[in-house]
């Protein structure tokens, strides 16, 4: 079961740049900066929602190549879901393609998983459970 929207992937082609922008102007709280698989991600608050700010620090990451086709912009939508494993294998079920068929590991230690956004009217979508699950 989807629980609510945990956060929001943008790419950037500079955090420092971003952080103008998002911090700076819209004025959205700023958590902290990591460096994750080819990554440099600044966390944001909106009350509740996260806002992740993606630079690739490398080429060929898929924010880097994001950025190629698209520009910068909005990269993911990601929900929190109570039970990972079993939303992947309904999803598979209901005859999506997922990019990640058992989930990994993401920035902060979670389990996540990436759904095809050719499953998904072009908006790339991740999942997130918290706390370990069951
Ligand atoms: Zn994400």
């Amino acid at each position: 079961m989807i629980k609510k929207i945990d956060h929001i992937g943008i790419a950037v082609r500079s955090v420092d740049e971003a952080l103008k922008i998002h911090r700076d102007l819209l004025g959205l709280e700023f958590v902290k900066i990591t460096e994750h698989d080819g990554m440099k991600i600044a966390f944001l608050m909106a009350n509740d929602v996260e806002i992740e700010l993606l630079e690739s620090t490398r080429p060929g990451t898929p924010i880097a190549t994001f950025i190629e086709r698209k520009g910068e912009g909005i990269h993911h939508l990601c929900f929190e879901v109570d039970d990972i494993e079993r939303e992947l294998d309904a999803y598979k079920q209901k005859g999506a393609r997922l990019i990640d068929e058992t989930p990994r590991r993401g920035a902060q230690g979670e389990k996540i998983a990436f759904i095809h956004p050719k499953s998904t009217g072009s908006v790339l979508v991740e999942l997130i459970e918290k706390h370990g699950g069951p």
